[in-house]
């Protein structure tokens, strides 16, 4: 089997996102570079409830299937085209997580108001409306975290969450902080106008801890 490895921490990264019902049934879905060439990526239309390490589909950067009994995710050309522009990102985590969802349906961006906002560097955006399962999906993303600031991960209007990182467990954290941030964000705004962080703020907390 090829890129056994990569599978199978690709397999335990959706599975812990499946813990947090992050990602249900079939919704939702992960993937990551495997080489320079090729990808793993979760499968379409297979409940996450029985996912097993070879269903994980290789995939080259076009999408064509390189070994895998089962075809890639739908959103396999939202992933392909974010690897494509984005060099630097080695993992993609799309997830419906409800409280993110619940932001990009009325169109509503993420301010910083804690340190979870921060974790991907800054308020978290809106991505322009795109038809899921298309590669203009993957590109309002990448218009969306160019920022400035560029950020790691987006709301993708009326669909859900897109995060990145320089690996899977980034990327997995991006999303968690992502749903974590629209959480308290939707409780702080049900008892008042939560106070935003400054910038000067922002970038004072950052130093602190890059310190560490
Ligand atoms: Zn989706």
């Amino acid at each position: 089997m090829l890129y056994e490895t990569t599978r199978k921490a690709l397999l335990k990264i959706v599975l812990k996102l499946h813990e947090k019902d992050f990602i249900q049934l079939n919704s939702g879905n992960v993937s990551v570079r495997a080489s320079t060439e090729h990808c793993a990526i979760t499968p379409t239309g297979m409940s996450y409830d029985d996912i097993k390490v070879e269903d994980m589909v290789i995939i080259d950067l076009d999408g064509a299937i390189i070994e895998g009994s089962l075809k890639p995710s739908s959103e396999t050309p939202m992933h392909m085209t974010v690897y494509k522009n984005m060099p630097d990102v080695k993992a993609v985590v799309h997830t419906h997580s409800p409280y993110a969802l619940a932001f990009a349906t009325v169109g509503r961006s993420i301010p910083v108001i804690s340190t979870e906002g921060l974790a991907i560097r800054g308020p978290i955006p809106i991505a322009q409306y795109a038809c899921p399962g298309t590669e203009a999906q993957g590109w309002a993303a990448i218009q969306a975290m160019q920022g400035p600031p560029a950020v790691t991960g987006t709301l993708l209007k009326n669909h859900g969450v897109l995060a990145t990182g320089t690996n899977l467990s980034r990327a997995f954290a991006a999303a968690c902080r992502i749903e974590m941030a629209a959480k308290i964000y939707f409780l702080a705004i049900q008892i008042g106008n939560p106070d935003i962080l400054t910038d000067e703020q922002i970038k004072e907390i950052r130093n602190v801890y890059l310190r560490k």
